[in-house]
């Protein structure tokens, strides 16, 4: 997410010192984009930073920063300039999280993992030459993301399993043949038609009408996924606005049809979690992680609301404030 980001709107330098690195998978990057009261409406972000001479300080606080403890970099969302509507006041910053003022606390999820996490920022510096595609910029540069975010998740349905890259994920350290057989650790919250067809036989399942038929319906939905992502890969920014909106919503629709065929094949046993579980508890992770599928990367209702405004051409969500300063409509908020 962070390298198509930087190569779209970066400068030759901020290319040349960012992408190399994580294309050799010496660095991770998480995405600081959420807040506590910002999330489906996340131009209403108020983490603050300021321009002070060649550099910014950034204070605020951000949540859900899946992979956060293990990552090298933050694609920061900051607001640069409150006087303006809040659309137009938000930059996209690079920080390295590696510094004082930084703290990363870790949320545990009810799966027992700990993906994502608490980020506080308490005037933290950032180079004013990691301010990427300009002050106030920000919400298009985002939009590149989370472009590329969205298609991706629709990949055939994949997507957070966590192969974390950089020194802190112990990827660096793991011999090429097992992470070649196991490229995700630990981290196989999401299962994809091979998990689901190989426990279908493994349990002896695979001549069960109803098994066969919600198989078939995993596999069509899954090819569906991956082709819409290659479509979104191949139009790339000519792409009609709603198709990784789609992408998204169709991933969610495969995370949890094949989460919830597992739990069936499996059937009582998938109540059992741990590594002495069946299968390691692998099928139980993914069924209490499905749910966060219609969440993480944009909710589903906010998809549709995008694929009905940008693409279908319907009345707009109703945008309180619009074209106000965004330092004055909080003000309001906040004395009202
Ligand atoms: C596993 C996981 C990983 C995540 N990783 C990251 C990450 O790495 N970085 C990051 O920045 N964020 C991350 N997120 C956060 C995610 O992007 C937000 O949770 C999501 O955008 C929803 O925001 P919210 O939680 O504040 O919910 P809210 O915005 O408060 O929404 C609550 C409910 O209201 C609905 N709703 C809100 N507004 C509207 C509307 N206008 N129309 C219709 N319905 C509406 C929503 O659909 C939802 O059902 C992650 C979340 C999860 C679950």
């Amino acid at each position: 997410m962070a390298a198509p980001t930087i190569l779209a709107h970066g400068t030759s330098d901020q290319i040349a010192r960012h992408v190399p690195p994580i294309l050799e998978g010496r660095v991770n990057w998480c995405q600081l984009f959420s807040e506590p009261g910002s999330g489906s409406d996340l131009a209403g972000l108020t983490t603050r930073a300021e321009r002070d001479g060649d550099r910014y300080v950034v204070t605020g606080q951000k949540v859900w920063s899946s992979m956060a403890h293990e990552s090298d970099w933050g694609m920061l969302l900051a607001r640069t300039d409150f006087g303006v509507p809040k659309h137009a006041g938000i930059s996209w910053f690079a920080i390295a999280l590696d510094q004082p003022g930084v703290t990363i606390r870790p949320l545990r999820e009810m799966t027992g993992a700990s993906v994502f996490n608490e980020v506080f920022l308490d005037e933290v510096v950032c180079d004013a030459a990691d301010l990427v595609g300009g002050a106030g910029n920000g919400w298009a540069v985002a939009q590149t993301t989370l472009f590329f975010e969205r298609s991706g998740i629709g990949a055939g349905g994949g997507h957070a399993g966590f192969p974390v890259p950089g020194p802190k994920g112990g990827m660096l350290g793991r011999r090429a043949g097992d992470a070649a057989r196991d490229p995700e650790p630990g981290g196989n919250l999401v299962l994809r038609y091979p998990d689901v067809a190989d426990l279908a036989r493994a349990r002896g399942r695979t001549g069960d009408p109803i098994v066969r038929q919600s198989l078939a319906r995993l596999y069509t939905w899954s090819r569906l996924g991956h082709w819409n992502a290659q479509r979104a890969r191949a139009e790339g920014s000519n792409a009609n606005p709603a198709v990784p909106n789609l992408a998204k919503l169709a991933q969610t629709r495969i995370v949890k049809h094949a989460a919830t065929l597992a739990a069936e094949i499996l059937g009582p046993a998938v109540g059992l979690a741990g590594d002495d579980a069946p299968e390691g508890g692998r099928y139980t992770d993914a069924l209490v992680f499905s749910p966060a599928s219609s969440i993480y990367g944009g909710t589903d209702e906010i998809q549709r609301n995008v694929v009905a405004e940008r693409a279908l051409g319907l009345p707009r969500d109703d945008q309180p404030g619009r074209g106000e300063p965004y330092g004055e409509v909080l003000a309001r908020v906040r004395r009202d």
